[in-house]
């Protein structure tokens, strides 16, 4: 494929205004224009227009193909929340603007957005109050762990570590050692959940905090998270809810009510934002009402007669975690979804999500080896180790899935799962497309058995085939030389 540079002809151009028909020309400063002219390609509009057509048409999206990517919730996204993030009221507004008495409308009806969504979301998790700054899921871990040590601090605690189940999210670990504790690691039993003896054993005067994802990355919901929270409790430590993938419970059970004292959730993933896309995020932290007063600054309140303010007037506050308020415009996509959905909405979402895994699950079982016999929520594990004995790795099938058109499920995720398949349906796909994908796996573990050798060179029909991804990484050449 040509470099839009390549596709140059001198002379050839679009429509171009006659000078000053339109606009009136004002003359730069003699020191302000360039001496030379600036080097673009020539070309006629519609050439412009096909090669960035044709371009675009080379990205694998959400928008083009399934995208079961495991943990990373690849959902459709409802265009109307872009819409409205893109409106010039929202997306021209400036953090500086006036806010309070003699302040903006604008900013008043900002600062109720902030203010609704926060509160939704401690509705949905049954938390007290929420901070919408941390503009990621794994920043929301750190706002968490530093409000941990905040509380320990507070109560006169000497606190060192931070338990972790091995089959968290990896930044679970790194947030809780930036906050400055150790991290005791609890392996899973056979069931695939935190080893309950194990977690037990490990719980002394000095455990600050057990860090849980329910779901795990297995897929699945810890039975005991009321005995566990007692547990930690009893030792004045607390239980932070990593809520990521909270589209398997939505409307369905709070957190809050379950004994975790505080949590993030993922908007970029659960509410309306796409998540893998490089950005931007907003990962919110609830926490329980005894943890409050720990809150970063600013918070949003709502006075009595119904107007917004800002109070950075908390003495015990951990401080700012980021500019402003934190990611605006996917906060507002989150707003725009949740006022859509309603609440039999987000229970819809739940269900969704938690068929469409074990509906997968179930129909892929004869072909590879699922984590569980069981039941899975909004995603479904499997080992690949079966095909091992043809020579094939879950990598070649990951690579075979792509000349099929679909984008791989995680691999080799989570570490604890050997040639781990890690598949992620959401709940915004429908069944032709489940039906067409489990096809597709049943096809290529098929061809495992009868030609491995043509899943060692797929996929052999896209723009570009096998990399060699270490060489890739390792010895990067991004130089493009004509
Ligand atoms: C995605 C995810 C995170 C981290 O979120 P980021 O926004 O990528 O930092 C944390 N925990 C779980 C369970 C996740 O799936």
């Amino acid at each position: 494929m040509k470099l839009i540079f390549e596709r140059h002809v001198e002379g050839r151009r679009g429509f171009q205004p006659p000078k000053g028909s339109f606009a009136p020309q004002a003359a730069l400063p003699e020191d302000l224009t360039r001496k030379t002219p600036l080097r673009l390609p020539q070309l006629a509009e519609a050439d412009v227009v096909r090669h960035y057509t044709r371009l675009s048409r080379l990205n694998f999206s959400v928008d083009t193909n399934f995208y079961p990517l495991g943990s990373c919730t690849m959902k459709y996204n409802p265009r109307i929340c872009e819409k409205a993030a893109a409106m010039p009221e929202f997306a021209g507004f400036h953090p500086w603007w006036p806010q309070l008495p003699g302040g903006g409308r604008v900013s008043q009806g900002i600062l109720r957005i902030l203010y609704e969504t926060a509160r939704m979301l401690a509705d949905i998790t049954g938390m007290a109050e929420f901070t919408l700054q941390p503009l990621a899921g794994a920043h929301g871990e750190l706002t968490g762990s530093f409000i941990i040590a905040a509380y320990h601090r507070r109560r006169g605690n000497r606190k060192t570590h931070v338990i972790v189940p091995d089959s968290a999210h990896g930044t679970n670990p790194a947030s809780a050692r930036m906050a400055g504790f150790d991290v005791v690691t609890i392996p899973s039993d056979a069931s695939g959940v935190m080893d309950f003896a194990r977690f037990r054993e490990a719980v002394n005067d000095e455990t600050a905090a057990v860090m849980l994802t329910s779901p795990n990355t297995l897929g699945l919901f810890n039975p005991r998270l009321r005995e566990i929270a007692e547990i930690i409790h009893g030792v004045d430590g607390l239980f932070y809810y990593d809520g990521a993938n909270m589209n398997a419970l939505l409307g369905r059970c709070r957190p809050g009510k379950l004994g975790f004292d505080l949590c993030h959730l993922n908007l970029h993933k659960t509410f309306a934002a796409p998540h893998g896309g490089g950005g931007p995020g907003s990962g919110p932290v609830g926490v329980s009402e005894k943890l409050r007063r720990f809150l970063p600054v600013p918070r949003i309140v709502r006075d009595d007669g119904g107007r917004y303010g800002l109070v950075d007037d908390a003495p015990e506050s951990i401080g700012r975690v980021a500019p402003f308020y934190g990611n605006f415009g996917v906060i507002l996509k989150a707003y725009v979804y949740l006022l859509l959905l309603g609440r039999e909405g987000l229970r819809q979402v739940s269900d969704a999500a938690v068929l469409n895994a074990n509906y997968v699950q179930e129909k892929l079982r004869p072909y590879l080896d699922a984590v569980t016999s069981g039941r899975c929520m909004h995603e479904c594990v499997f080992s690949g180790r079966r095909l091992l004995e043809y020579g094939v790795g879950t990598l070649d099938l990951a690579k075979g899935l792509i000349e099929k058109g679909f984008h791989p499920p995680t691999v080799y995720f989570p570490l604890i799962v050997p040639e781990a398949l890690m598949i992620e349906p959401t709940e915004s796909e429908n069944r032709e497309t489940l039906d067409a994908f489990i096809a597709a796996v049943k096809d290529l573990v098929e061809l495992a058995a009868e030609d491995p050798e043509r899943l060692h060179r797929a996929p052999q029909n896209t723009p570009v085939g096998r990399l060699d991804e270490v060489a890739a990484a390792r010895r990067m050449q991004l130089v493009y030389s004509e």
